[in-house]
């Protein structure tokens, strides 16, 4: 008995005193995901990499609008989301009390507008990847003016494109203007 009291108050607390006192989880806890729809570029990532369905996104061709949705009440905290996005506008946090009265507070969404295409004026991609896009592009060391300059490669949509390519149109994938841009430069 008194080897036992012993082992005991060696021991010491192996019990939290939570609820009564905040519960620190340890820094790589995997809690709710935390959005910041501001650093959001709608790209899309994320909701490709959801495994469970959590995360989606919707397109509504009459308003020109992109829907991002969040459903927490799918989550399972995989951080898939996380490792995607380009832009960190997703980031795991460590909250984990998550219980609410309404089902509707465990969505979170963001709308985001489309840019229409230059040639056939259907929306089809959000403007904020678009500039995101170019701002790549000034990052990787092209002047403003000439990321400026691929703006309507970016402003139109694969299809017309394609088509443009098909019937002889001087339009060239962005890809390939840029290598071809390159090889002439390492001449
Ligand atoms: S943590 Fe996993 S399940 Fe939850 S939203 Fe991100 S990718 Fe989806
Ligand atoms: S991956 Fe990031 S930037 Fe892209 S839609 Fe998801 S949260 Fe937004």
């Amino acid at each position: 008995m008194l080897k036992l009291l012993k082992t005991i108050i060696k021991a010491g607390d192996v019990t939290e005193k939570y609820p009564f006192k905040p519960y620190e989880v340890s820094d790589n806890f995997r809690g709710k995901p935390e959005y910041n729809a501001e650093q959001c570029i709608a790209c899309a990532a994320c909701t490709m990499a959801c495994p469970a369905n959590a995360l989606t996104m919707s397109t509504d061709t009459a308003s020109g609008e992109r829907k991002w949705l969040f459903f927490l009440g799918r989550c399972i905290f995989c951080g898939r989301c996380e490792e995607v996005c380009p832009t960190k506008a997703i980031r795991l946090s460590q909250e984990f009390e998550l219980a609410v009265f309404n089902k509707q507070d465990l969505f979170q969404e963001a709308i985001f507008q489309l840019t229409d295409c230059r040639v056939c004026q259907r929306p089809f991609a959000p403007r904020k990847s678009i500039e995101h896009a170019i701002a790549l592009l000034v990052q990787s060391g092209l002047s403003l003016q000439e990321a400026e300059a691929r703006r309507p490669l970016f402003e139109t949509c694969p299809n017309c494109k394609r088509q443009q390519n098909v019937t002889g149109s001087p339009t060239i994938f962005l890809g390939q203007h840029i290598n071809q841009e390159r090889k002439e430069a390492a001449k």
